[in-house]
């Protein structure tokens, strides 16, 4: 028997049913597991996702149609039937899972286990072949309680606002800068967020997430919250000009990279959280036995030493090939800061509208 899916020129392909999940190129039908940019391309004819991440996908693809998948719903495509299942990654994101044939296969997309207030748990999905990532797959990766890291981070904020710095937070501007403004204390001082962040958290109130006070950052917000506020922004405007326009601060990041000692100072920053939207090693394998699957297929991160492992455990497992990245290392670079900040953010005279401060280009990060 043939299986039902396999990797083509544009991505993960079920030839019997005719559709890819998370395409790497445009193609007629695209089943998309969650809106991150390593899976969330545009172009694409027609979109089909899990019903709460509709408008976070909006955001990245613009206007083409968006079918959406709710809770007990399938859709059935040339014969294949399609449902999906929260993966507790980011708003919206989704398990996908295939039956044809009386052999079931789940996508994991991205997932994580641990609780977040801005997404749908994690929901198990039993499978005959489960299609995982494995970002994380390494032993030394193990996450400490979420709640733990919120506190520390609040902490470092109110310490920071005592000497009359600011704090500026990176993380990705979709999902983790969501994840991370829904633990902030607003009792600490006033939030802001770079342009690339603040449009997502739109997306996200737009979906019912409740958010605390956000405003976006400009030359105005930066003089009124001078030495007190938060702000959030996304890794590729760490380093550069923009940060060093407010004056007295101090740098953080919240990555699941934090774990490994060394990036944080590579990288400049003050503070390291190690927060990921990735499920770590214990989590990936609870995730693995649970889909009670014989045969697993492993994506991106550490594909071959998780794929061996689960061969030692007595599974089929093996490497699949794909362009998914989950959270790179690399993504941290702040090469393009000039791209994607607008003079309004960097607090200099930029001659346009004051009111435009969004920044125009594609947020870079994909975790
Ligand atoms: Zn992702």
């Amino acid at each position: 028997m043939h299986d039902l899916l396999t990797v083509s020129d544009s991505g993960l392909y079920c030839p019997a049913g005719d559709f890819h999940i998370d395409p790497w190129r445009p193609v007629p039908r695209a089943v998309i597991t969650h809106a991150h940019s390593d899976h969330a391309r545009s172009g694409c004819g027609r979109y089909l996702c899990w019903t709460t991440g509709k408008l976070v996908l909006r955001e990245r693809i613009g206007n083409r149609p968006i079918d959406v998948l709710r809770r007990g719903e399938s859709v059935s495509m040339n014969g294949v039937k399609v449902s999906m299942a929260p993966a507790g990654h980011i708003l919206g994101s989704a398990q996908v899972r295939l039956e044809h044939g009386g052999i079931t296969w789940v996508v994991t997309g991205d997932y994580k286990l641990q609780a977040d207030p801005t997404c749908e748990p994690f929901e198990p999905l039993r499978c005959d072949v489960l299609v995982t990532e494995s970002t994380f797959g390494l032993p030394i990766y193990r996450w400490g309680d979420p709640a733990a890291v919120a506190e520390s981070i609040n902490e470092w904020w109110r310490e920071n606002r005592d000497q009359g710095r600011t704090s500026v937070l990176f993380a990705y501007s979709l999902g983790k800068a969501q994840r991370l403004a829904s633990v902030l204390d607003p009792a600490i001082g006033p939030i802001y967020a770079h342009g690339a962040v603040m449009r997502l958290v739109k997306a996200y109130r737009d979906s019912g997430i409740r958010l605390p006070s956000i405003d976006q950052c400009t030359r105005e917000t930066r003089k009124a919250g001078d030495g007190r506020a938060m702000v959030i922004a996304p890794p590729s405007a760490a380093g550069g000009r923009w940060l060093r326009t407010f004056g007295d601060a101090r740098a953080a990041m919240a990555s699941g990279w934090m774990a490994i000692r060394g990036v944080r100072r590579r990288r400049g920053f003050d503070r390291g959280f190690v927060l990921s939207d990735h499920a770590d090693f214990p989590g990936l394998l609870t995730a693995i036995q649970a889909s009670g699957a014989r045969r697993v297929l492993v994506t991106h991160g550490s594909a071959a030493a998780l794929a061996r492992l689960l061969c030692e455990r007595g599974l089929e497992a093996s490497v699949l090939q794909t362009r998914f990245t989950g959270e790179t290392v690399e993504a941290e670079t702040s090469e393009d800061v000039e791209a994607e900040t607008s003079d309004e953010e960097r607090g200099e005279e930029s001659g346009g509208d004051p009111g435009d401060a969004a920044g125009d280009a594609e947020p870079v990060e994909v975790a």
